[in-house]
């Protein structure tokens, strides 16, 4: 490969929706393939989480609507995004839905596919990198080592209606070493508690990564049984996750390996 150029990205039709995923903040963490679909893209829809650095890379006519989820503010209801999605394609527009990360990791992406689909509106999904990856990997945390764990599992701090996920906690705390939470502040006090009554140590090393690999970018780091003090002590906010695990010892040897 001699030059971009010469990659062959598919054709953003008109009429039709690209949900893509715009990484977790760093402009530089954007996927060629995003990059290319907000070049030729009509209108972007975009999220509450998705970076300014990265709007600014699409050509000055484009139109930017706003409208994404962000837990605790008035924000518009998933059906309402939705509909607006089909409207704009339904006006022969080429349609970027950019959400943060990546649409399929806790991003309601399918949700918003389906009905699309349904009125017979092409729709393409373009995956991005996930914040509990990058964003450990930004505060020096891998989420897997060879000799820590061979399982990761990746939870979500509440789910769609706000409240604690249903999850087997004894399950979770036997078989994954390594657990990283998106939206952990919310139920901060019951994770804990969830985990500690599991059988996980009261002095297991976590981290909780606020705004990861943007400027802002806050790492907290605590043990189970001070996560809950400490956070509420800190200036870690949403938002933010939360990796619990041996491999958040790693940090003190490689958090410098991604300024
Ligand atoms: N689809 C996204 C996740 C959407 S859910 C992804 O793959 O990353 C929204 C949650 O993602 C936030 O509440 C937070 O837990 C996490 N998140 C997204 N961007 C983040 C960032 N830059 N730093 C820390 N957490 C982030």
């Amino acid at each position: 490969m001699e030059n971009l150029t010469q990659i062959s990205f598919p054709e953003f039709q008109t009429g039709s929706v690209w949900l893509v995923g715009a990484g977790p903040g760093d402009v530089k963490l954007l996927t060629l393939y995003a990059y290319h679909a907000l070049q030729q893209a009509d209108v972007i829809v975009h999220d509450a989480l998705v970076a300014p650095e990265i709007l600014a890379l699409a050509p000055s006519q484009t139109i930017l609507e706003g409208m994404g989820k962000r837990g605790g503010k008035a924000s518009p209801k998933q059906h309402e995004i939705t509909q607006r999605l089909i409207e704009l394609a339904g006006q022969g527009k080429r349609v970027l839905r950019l959400k943060g990360g990546d649409p399929f990791v806790f991003g309601r992406g399918a949700e918003e596919a389906l009905p699309i689909l349904k009125e017979n509106i092409p729709v393409r999904i373009v995956p991005g990198i996930s914040a509990g990856i990058a964003g450990s990997a930004y505060a020096g945390i891998p989420v897997s080592d060879g000799q820590s764990n061979q399982v990761i599992s990746f939870v979500t701090g509440h789910d769609t209606s706000g409240q604690v996920p249903c999850v087997n906690w004894k399950a979770l705390a036997d078989s994954s070493p390594v657990i990283v939470f998106y939206m952990p502040i919310k139920h901060i006090d019951k994770i804990q508690r969830e985990l500690l009554n599991a059988g996980r140590k009261p002095d297991e090393l976590i981290s909780v990564i606020s705004n990861a690999t943007t400027s802002a970018q806050q790492v907290l780091e605590t043990t189970l049984e001070n996560c809950a003090l400490d956070l509420e002590n800190s200036n870690v906010r949403s938002p933010a996750i939360m990796v619990v695990g041996p491999t958040v010892g790693f940090r003190a040897q490689l958090m410098n390996c991604f300024n």
